[in-house]
Protein backbone atom coordinates (compact mmCIF):
# COMPACT_ATOMS: atom_id res chain seq x y z
CA UNK A 1 0.00 0.00 0.00
CA UNK A 2 1.32 3.13 -1.00
CA UNK A 3 2.60 5.31 2.17
CA UNK A 4 3.57 9.08 1.75
CA UNK A 5 6.95 9.65 2.02
CA UNK A 6 8.60 13.54 2.94
CA UNK A 7 9.57 14.61 -0.16
CA UNK A 8 6.00 13.28 -1.59
CA UNK A 9 2.66 15.00 -1.02
CA UNK A 10 2.52 15.69 1.72
CA UNK A 11 5.33 18.53 0.85
CA UNK A 12 2.71 19.70 -1.46
CA UNK A 13 -0.22 20.62 1.23
CA UNK A 14 -1.71 23.74 0.99
CA UNK A 15 -1.53 24.61 4.86
CA UNK A 16 -3.85 27.34 6.54
CA UNK A 17 -1.96 27.80 9.94
CA UNK A 18 -5.11 28.91 11.42
CA UNK A 19 -3.45 30.26 15.05
CA UNK A 20 -0.51 32.02 14.93
CA UNK A 21 0.95 35.54 15.36
CA UNK A 22 3.28 38.10 13.63
CA UNK A 23 7.58 37.59 13.58
CA UNK A 24 9.70 39.69 15.50
CA UNK A 25 11.10 42.48 13.01
CA UNK A 26 14.81 43.39 13.12
CA UNK A 27 17.93 41.79 14.83
CA UNK A 28 17.38 39.41 17.55
CA UNK A 29 20.27 38.89 20.40
CA UNK A 30 21.16 35.45 22.22
CA UNK A 31 19.04 36.30 24.96
CA UNK A 32 16.60 37.16 22.74
CA UNK A 33 15.83 34.27 20.49
CA UNK A 34 16.42 32.41 23.73
CA UNK A 35 13.41 33.81 25.35
CA UNK A 36 11.15 32.68 21.64
CA UNK A 37 12.26 29.31 22.27
CA UNK A 38 10.88 28.84 25.36
CA UNK A 39 7.81 29.08 27.41
CA UNK A 40 8.99 29.72 30.50
CA UNK A 41 9.66 33.71 31.55
CA UNK A 42 12.97 33.55 32.75
CA UNK A 43 16.43 32.35 30.99
CA UNK A 44 18.12 28.85 31.50
CA UNK A 45 20.23 28.88 34.23
CA UNK A 46 24.26 30.12 33.63
CA UNK A 47 25.73 27.89 31.58
CA UNK A 48 22.74 26.52 30.21
CA UNK A 49 20.93 27.09 26.84
CA UNK A 50 17.03 26.44 25.31
CA UNK A 51 18.51 25.02 22.43
CA UNK A 52 18.89 22.01 24.59
CA UNK A 53 15.69 21.19 24.26
CA UNK A 54 13.37 19.16 21.44
CA UNK A 55 12.62 22.27 19.79
CA UNK A 56 16.53 23.63 20.15
CA UNK A 57 17.35 20.23 18.77
CA UNK A 58 14.73 20.71 15.97
CA UNK A 59 16.24 24.09 14.86
CA UNK A 60 19.50 22.91 14.49
CA UNK A 61 18.33 19.71 12.45
CA UNK A 62 15.99 20.79 10.10
CA UNK A 63 16.42 25.00 10.05
CA UNK A 64 20.09 25.19 9.92
CA UNK A 65 19.87 23.70 6.16
CA UNK A 66 17.58 26.37 5.44
CA UNK A 67 20.02 28.72 6.31
CA UNK A 68 22.76 27.10 4.29
CA UNK A 69 24.70 25.19 7.56
CA UNK A 70 24.89 21.90 7.88
CA UNK A 71 22.51 19.88 10.74
CA UNK A 72 22.94 20.28 13.99
CA UNK A 73 25.05 23.52 13.65
CA UNK A 74 25.81 24.62 16.85
CA UNK A 75 23.78 27.65 17.93
CA UNK A 76 26.78 29.86 17.90
CA UNK A 77 27.17 29.15 14.27
CA UNK A 78 23.18 29.14 13.61
CA UNK A 79 22.95 33.05 15.34
CA UNK A 80 25.69 34.05 13.77
CA UNK A 81 24.23 33.24 10.12
CA UNK A 82 20.70 34.34 11.04
CA UNK A 83 21.87 37.58 12.07
CA UNK A 84 24.50 37.67 8.86
CA UNK A 85 21.00 36.78 6.78
CA UNK A 86 18.87 39.61 8.55
CA UNK A 87 15.53 39.58 7.23
CA UNK A 88 16.50 37.08 4.38
CA UNK A 89 16.23 34.43 7.07
CA UNK A 90 12.71 35.18 8.11
CA UNK A 91 11.72 35.17 4.43
CA UNK A 92 13.18 31.67 3.54
CA UNK A 93 12.26 30.00 6.47
CA UNK A 94 8.75 31.26 5.98
CA UNK A 95 8.66 30.83 2.48
CA UNK A 96 9.91 26.96 3.11
CA UNK A 97 7.32 26.62 5.52
CA UNK A 98 4.49 25.31 2.67
CA UNK A 99 2.27 27.79 4.69
CA UNK A 100 0.08 29.72 1.89
CA UNK A 101 -2.54 31.47 4.31
CA UNK A 102 -2.00 32.80 7.66
CA UNK A 103 -4.67 33.34 10.31
CA UNK A 104 -2.86 36.11 12.37
CA UNK A 105 -4.04 36.90 16.27
CA UNK A 106 -2.56 40.48 17.08
CA UNK A 107 -3.49 40.83 20.86
CA UNK A 108 -0.08 40.27 22.42
CA UNK A 109 2.89 42.60 22.13
CA UNK A 110 1.43 43.67 18.82
CA UNK A 111 3.91 46.39 18.57
CA UNK A 112 6.85 44.22 18.47
CA UNK A 113 6.11 42.19 15.15
CA UNK A 114 5.16 42.32 11.81
CA UNK A 115 1.28 43.49 10.93
CA UNK A 116 -0.81 40.47 9.56
CA UNK A 117 -0.10 42.45 6.03
CA UNK A 118 3.30 42.47 6.14
CA UNK A 119 3.54 38.96 7.69
CA UNK A 120 1.74 38.28 4.04
CA UNK A 121 4.40 40.17 1.96
CA UNK A 122 7.19 38.47 3.64
CA UNK A 123 5.92 35.06 3.66
CA UNK A 124 4.21 35.54 -0.22
CA UNK A 125 1.23 34.18 1.55
CA UNK A 126 -2.56 34.78 2.12
CA UNK A 127 -3.58 36.27 5.92
CA UNK A 128 -6.59 37.26 8.15
CA UNK A 129 -6.86 37.99 11.10
CA UNK A 130 -7.98 37.34 14.89
CA UNK A 131 -9.77 39.80 17.42
CA UNK A 132 -8.29 39.11 21.31
CA UNK A 133 -11.48 39.82 23.46
CA UNK A 134 -10.06 40.27 26.45
CA UNK A 135 -7.72 43.08 24.90
CA UNK A 136 -10.65 44.41 23.29
CA UNK A 137 -12.29 44.76 26.52
CA UNK A 138 -9.26 46.55 28.11
CA UNK A 139 -9.33 49.02 25.36
CA UNK A 140 -12.47 50.08 25.72
CA UNK A 141 -12.22 50.40 29.69
CA UNK A 142 -9.20 52.95 29.09
CA UNK A 143 -11.66 54.87 27.47
CA UNK A 144 -15.57 55.15 28.73
CA UNK A 145 -16.73 54.60 32.45
CA UNK A 146 -19.54 51.16 33.38
CA UNK A 147 -22.42 52.70 32.21
CA UNK A 148 -21.30 53.08 28.29
CA UNK A 149 -18.68 49.94 28.40
CA UNK A 150 -21.36 47.59 27.38
CA UNK A 151 -22.31 49.40 24.45
CA UNK A 152 -19.06 50.70 23.38
CA UNK A 153 -17.49 46.81 23.57
CA UNK A 154 -20.50 45.66 21.30
CA UNK A 155 -19.73 48.61 18.82
CA UNK A 156 -16.10 47.75 19.14
CA UNK A 157 -16.12 44.51 18.76
CA UNK A 158 -18.79 44.83 15.26
CA UNK A 159 -15.90 47.29 14.06
CA UNK A 160 -13.07 44.61 14.41
CA UNK A 161 -15.29 41.68 12.68
CA UNK A 162 -15.70 43.72 9.39
CA UNK A 163 -12.03 42.71 8.64
CA UNK A 164 -11.37 39.81 11.16
CA UNK A 165 -12.61 36.57 11.04
CA UNK A 166 -12.32 35.33 14.24
CA UNK A 167 -12.03 35.86 17.97
CA UNK A 168 -9.86 34.78 20.40
CA UNK A 169 -10.33 34.14 24.25
CA UNK A 170 -7.17 34.05 26.68
CA UNK A 171 -9.51 33.05 29.71
CA UNK A 172 -6.98 30.39 30.89
CA UNK A 173 -4.41 33.25 31.36
CA UNK A 174 -6.84 35.56 33.32
CA UNK A 175 -9.26 33.50 35.14
CA UNK A 176 -9.56 29.66 34.54
CA UNK A 177 -12.21 27.40 32.69
CA UNK A 178 -13.61 26.72 36.44
CA UNK A 179 -16.29 29.81 36.00
CA UNK A 180 -19.91 29.86 35.93
CA UNK A 181 -19.74 30.07 31.98
CA UNK A 182 -23.49 31.46 31.73
CA UNK A 183 -24.41 34.54 29.92
CA UNK A 184 -23.77 37.96 33.17
CA UNK A 185 -26.47 40.30 33.01
CA UNK A 186 -25.83 44.64 31.83
CA UNK A 187 -25.99 45.39 35.71
CA UNK A 188 -23.38 42.72 36.41
CA UNK A 189 -21.11 44.17 33.70
CA UNK A 190 -21.18 47.53 34.65
CA UNK A 191 -20.37 46.36 38.39
CA UNK A 192 -17.67 44.54 37.43
CA UNK A 193 -16.08 47.61 35.27
CA UNK A 194 -16.56 50.04 38.06
CA UNK A 195 -14.85 47.60 40.63
CA UNK A 196 -12.05 46.93 38.14
CA UNK A 197 -11.77 50.67 37.07
CA UNK A 198 -11.61 51.66 40.65
CA UNK A 199 -8.91 49.20 41.66
CA UNK A 200 -6.70 50.10 39.31
CA UNK A 201 -3.35 50.65 40.35
CA UNK A 202 -1.99 54.26 39.70
CA UNK A 203 0.11 54.60 36.19
CA UNK A 204 -0.91 50.76 35.40
CA UNK A 205 -2.26 49.59 32.17
CA UNK A 206 -5.84 47.78 32.56
CA UNK A 207 -5.27 44.04 32.50
CA UNK A 208 -8.72 42.12 32.62
CA UNK A 209 -8.93 39.40 35.37
CA UNK A 210 -12.50 39.47 35.89
CA UNK A 211 -14.88 36.64 35.03
CA UNK A 212 -18.05 38.10 34.80
CA UNK A 213 -16.33 40.47 31.97
CA UNK A 214 -14.46 37.38 30.30
CA UNK A 215 -17.75 35.81 30.15
CA UNK A 216 -19.27 38.82 28.54
CA UNK A 217 -16.32 38.58 25.83
CA UNK A 218 -17.82 34.89 25.22
CA UNK A 219 -21.17 35.92 24.98
CA UNK A 220 -20.91 38.68 22.30
CA UNK A 221 -19.17 36.44 20.31
CA UNK A 222 -21.45 33.92 20.96
CA UNK A 223 -24.18 36.37 19.94
CA UNK A 224 -22.65 36.81 16.28
CA UNK A 225 -21.83 33.05 15.68
CA UNK A 226 -17.73 33.83 14.95
CA UNK A 227 -15.23 31.09 15.49
CA UNK A 228 -14.10 31.43 18.73
CA UNK A 229 -10.49 30.06 19.10
CA UNK A 230 -9.67 29.29 23.25
CA UNK A 231 -5.93 29.16 24.25
CA UNK A 232 -6.24 25.52 26.03
CA UNK A 233 -3.22 23.73 27.82
CA UNK A 234 0.43 24.38 27.94
CA UNK A 235 1.40 27.94 28.09
CA UNK A 236 3.85 30.21 29.57
CA UNK A 237 3.78 29.92 33.74
CA UNK A 238 0.89 32.76 33.41
CA UNK A 239 -1.18 29.22 33.00
CA UNK A 240 -2.91 27.48 35.89
CA UNK A 241 -2.47 24.34 33.97
CA UNK A 242 -4.72 22.82 36.10
CA UNK A 243 -7.55 25.01 35.70
CA UNK A 244 -7.40 25.08 31.66
CA UNK A 245 -8.14 21.53 31.20
CA UNK A 246 -10.77 21.53 27.82
CA UNK A 247 -13.14 19.52 29.88
CA UNK A 248 -14.04 22.23 32.18
CA UNK A 249 -15.72 24.18 29.52
CA UNK A 250 -17.96 21.16 28.77
CA UNK A 251 -21.13 23.52 30.10
CA UNK A 252 -20.38 26.22 27.90
CA UNK A 253 -20.09 24.29 24.90
CA UNK A 254 -23.73 22.95 25.66
CA UNK A 255 -24.95 26.64 26.13
CA UNK A 256 -23.36 27.65 22.92
CA UNK A 257 -24.69 24.68 20.98
CA UNK A 258 -26.69 25.83 18.48
CA UNK A 259 -25.43 29.69 18.06
CA UNK A 260 -23.73 29.19 14.77
CA UNK A 261 -20.32 30.10 16.71
CA UNK A 262 -17.72 27.54 16.35
CA UNK A 263 -15.37 26.78 19.12
CA UNK A 264 -11.81 25.95 18.40
CA UNK A 265 -9.53 24.52 21.34
CA UNK A 266 -5.96 25.78 20.50
CA UNK A 267 -2.67 23.81 21.45
CA UNK A 268 -5.02 21.75 24.07
CA UNK A 269 -0.88 19.48 25.29
CA UNK A 270 -1.33 17.50 27.60
CA UNK A 271 -5.31 17.59 27.18
CA UNK A 272 -5.60 16.72 23.65
CA UNK A 273 -7.21 13.83 24.13
CA UNK A 274 -9.89 15.39 26.11
CA UNK A 275 -10.05 18.21 23.70
CA UNK A 276 -10.64 15.20 20.93
CA UNK A 277 -13.23 14.07 23.12
CA UNK A 278 -14.63 17.20 23.02
CA UNK A 279 -14.76 17.71 18.72
CA UNK A 280 -15.88 14.36 18.76
CA UNK A 281 -19.24 14.53 20.93
CA UNK A 282 -19.86 18.57 20.11
CA UNK A 283 -20.66 19.52 16.86
CA UNK A 284 -19.69 22.86 17.00
CA UNK A 285 -15.83 22.17 18.34
CA UNK A 286 -12.56 21.40 16.79
CA UNK A 287 -9.47 20.94 17.79
CA UNK A 288 -5.53 21.47 17.26
CA UNK A 289 -2.06 20.71 18.82
CA UNK A 290 0.02 23.86 17.59
CA UNK A 291 2.54 24.78 19.65
CA UNK A 292 2.82 21.28 21.18
CA UNK A 293 4.08 20.40 17.70
CA UNK A 294 6.86 22.35 17.73
CA UNK A 295 7.73 22.33 21.38
CA UNK A 296 8.18 18.62 21.60
CA UNK A 297 10.15 18.26 18.55
CA UNK A 298 11.05 14.71 17.87
CA UNK A 299 8.27 13.61 20.13
CA UNK A 300 5.87 15.60 18.13
CA UNK A 301 4.45 12.61 15.66
CA UNK A 302 2.81 10.77 18.79
CA UNK A 303 1.33 13.80 20.28
CA UNK A 304 -0.17 14.58 16.03
CA UNK A 305 -1.53 10.93 16.07
CA UNK A 306 -2.85 10.99 19.99
CA UNK A 307 -4.95 14.43 18.83
CA UNK A 308 -6.31 12.19 16.07
CA UNK A 309 -7.54 8.76 17.72
CA UNK A 310 -11.15 10.86 18.44
CA UNK A 311 -11.38 14.24 16.69
CA UNK A 312 -13.16 13.45 13.56
CA UNK A 313 -10.87 14.26 10.66
CA UNK A 314 -12.96 16.66 9.68
CA UNK A 315 -11.99 18.69 13.02
CA UNK A 316 -8.67 18.84 13.24
CA UNK A 317 -6.92 21.78 12.07
CA UNK A 318 -3.38 22.82 11.86
CA UNK A 319 -1.74 25.50 13.77
CA UNK A 320 2.18 26.50 14.37
CA UNK A 321 1.01 29.51 17.03
CA UNK A 322 4.47 30.47 16.11
CA UNK A 323 5.04 34.06 17.65
CA UNK A 324 8.91 36.06 17.01
CA UNK A 325 10.61 33.43 15.12
CA UNK A 326 10.11 32.33 11.71
CA UNK A 327 11.95 29.13 12.72
CA UNK A 328 8.39 28.31 14.83
CA UNK A 329 6.48 28.69 11.54
CA UNK A 330 8.69 26.18 9.47
CA UNK A 331 8.90 23.80 12.26
CA UNK A 332 4.87 24.23 13.29
CA UNK A 333 4.54 23.23 9.60
CA UNK A 334 7.43 20.86 8.98
CA UNK A 335 7.04 18.67 11.95
CA UNK A 336 3.32 18.69 11.21
CA UNK A 337 4.15 16.95 8.00
CA UNK A 338 6.20 14.71 9.40
CA UNK A 339 3.65 13.40 12.08
CA UNK A 340 0.66 12.93 10.18
CA UNK A 341 3.06 11.40 8.04
CA UNK A 342 4.13 8.78 10.53
CA UNK A 343 0.35 8.39 11.31
CA UNK A 344 -0.22 7.64 7.84
CA UNK A 345 2.68 5.06 7.57
CA UNK A 346 0.74 3.20 10.94
CA UNK A 347 -2.57 3.06 10.48
CA UNK A 348 -3.16 3.35 6.89
CA UNK A 349 -0.73 1.26 5.42
CA UNK A 350 -1.74 -1.90 7.26
CA UNK A 351 -5.06 -1.04 7.06
CA UNK A 352 -4.51 -0.21 3.52
CA UNK A 353 -6.43 3.36 3.18
CA UNK A 354 -6.21 3.97 -0.25
CA UNK A 355 -3.74 7.06 -1.17
CA UNK A 356 -6.36 9.42 -2.68
CA UNK A 357 -8.28 8.53 1.22
CA UNK A 358 -4.87 9.72 2.83
CA UNK A 359 -4.57 12.78 0.62
CA UNK A 360 -8.42 13.71 1.55
CA UNK A 361 -7.86 13.58 5.33
CA UNK A 362 -4.46 15.31 4.68
CA UNK A 363 -6.08 18.35 2.93
CA UNK A 364 -8.69 18.50 5.60
CA UNK A 365 -6.60 19.03 8.51
CA UNK A 366 -4.36 21.09 6.62
CA UNK A 367 -6.22 23.34 5.61
CA UNK A 368 -9.95 22.90 4.01
CA UNK A 369 -11.42 22.36 7.64
CA UNK A 370 -10.09 26.02 8.53
CA UNK A 371 -10.95 27.82 5.30
CA UNK A 372 -14.90 25.71 6.00
CA UNK A 373 -14.93 27.13 9.66
CA UNK A 374 -13.33 30.85 9.43
CA UNK A 375 -15.41 31.08 6.20
CA UNK A 376 -11.90 32.30 4.40
CA UNK A 377 -13.67 31.65 0.76
CA UNK A 378 -16.57 33.52 1.29
CA UNK A 379 -14.40 36.83 1.94
CA UNK A 380 -15.77 39.72 -0.57
CA UNK A 381 -12.51 41.32 -1.67
CA UNK A 382 -9.99 38.39 -2.24
CA UNK A 383 -9.25 34.96 -3.33
CA UNK A 384 -8.37 32.05 -1.19
CA UNK A 385 -4.50 31.60 -1.56
CA UNK A 386 -3.74 34.43 -3.29
CA UNK A 387 -0.22 35.58 -2.10
CA UNK A 388 -0.51 38.59 0.06
CA UNK A 389 -4.27 38.86 -0.45
CA UNK A 390 -6.27 39.54 2.67
CA UNK A 391 -9.62 37.60 3.77
CA UNK A 392 -12.13 39.57 5.22
CA UNK A 393 -16.07 38.65 6.15
ZN1 LIG B 1 -1.13 31.86 20.27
Amino acid sequence: MPVPTENGWLADLHLVDHHCHGVIEGPVDRATFEDLITESDVPAPDGATFFDTQLGFAIRRDCAPVLDLPSFASPEDYLARRAELGGEATRRLLRASGIGDYVIETGFKADQILTPAQMGAAAGAGYAEVVRLERLAEQVAEEVGPEDFLAAFRDRLDAELRTAVGVKSIAAYRVGFDIDPSRPTDDAVARAVGDWQAARQPGQPLRLSDPVLVRLGWWEAIDRAVPIQFHVGYGDPDVDLHRCNPLLLTDLLRLARGSGASILLLHCYPFHREAGYLAHVFEHVYCDVGLAVTYTGAQSAQVIAESLELTPFFKAMFSSDAFGAAELYYLGAELFRRGLQRAFTTWAGPQGWPEEEQQRVASLVAGENARRVYRLDQAPTTTFGRPGARFSR
